[in-house]
């Protein structure tokens, strides 16, 4: 669809249809209504962190698993480029957060920048700054890509392999600030694992993730 016309045509929620936003109050509270937390890396149900994956975070928060409303917005938003999704996915994620610290610095997975021009935006960007202003915190873009390669489709040994030395972060990093990594899906938990020991080598001491949707990898 034409990306002009997608700008100005009304929205329809995504869960129950009614004229108005991408996702209506109701349906988006609906979506963020499982609160229980799983492990990113093998799905057990966690309070902070898992005993038997031992992680470099110290806490990791979801929404829920990539399923109904929750799916829907997503691929809304990476795959046909609807910018105004940004919000609820910013909102939901924000639901399943606690208070933060003031002082915490939220980080994004960065974008591959093929991505980037195909949707003409950075979709991680927009929702982590929202995602900030929500949480009266800062956003910076602290890591970098160091290579390109796309994880869909690919198994959970290859991802694994990939997510190796795909970072790097060029700043000096604060002990004492919780830096709070944001990732769209998550699917074995490689890629904030990865990004968490990045961040931990520049200095950090307190590394948190909060991912959108949980996926399993036949899905
Ligand atoms: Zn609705
Ligand atoms: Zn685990």
């Amino acid at each position: 669809m034409d990306k002009f016309f997608i700008l100005l045509a009304p929205h329809y929620c995504l869960g129950c249809g009614v004229k108005g936003q991408v996702v209506c109050a109701n349906c988006l509270q609906d979506a963020c209504s499982d609160s229980q937390n799983y492990c990113l890396k093998c799905g057990g149900t966690i309070a902070d962190r898992c005993r038997r994956c031992c992680l470099p975070f110290e806490k990791s928060w979801q929404v829920s698993s990539r399923e109904g409303v929750l799916k829907s917005l997503l691929d809304t938003y990476k795959f046909e480029s609807v910018r105004a999704a940004a919000g609820p996915i910013a909102e939901a994620l924000s639901t399943c957060l606690p208070i933060l610290p003031a002082s915490t610095v939220v980080v994004t997975i960065p974008t591959i920048p093929g991505h980037i021009r195909q949707r003409g935006f950075d979709h991680t960007k927009l929702v982590a700054r929202r995602l900030a202003k929500f949480k009266g915190c800062a956003h910076k873009e602290l890591l970098r890509r160091k290579n390109n390669t796309v994880q869909f489709g690919k198994s959970a040994r290859v991802r694994r392999a990939q997510a190796k030395e795909a970072f790097a972060c060029s700043a000096v990093l604060d002990p004492k600030v919780p830096y709070l990594i944001i990732d769209d899906t998550c699917t074995t938990g490689a890629t904030v694992t990865e990004a968490a020991k990045v961040l931990k080598a520049a200095g950090a001491k307190r590394v948190w993730v909060a991912v959108v949707a949980r996926q399993s990898i036949d899905k």
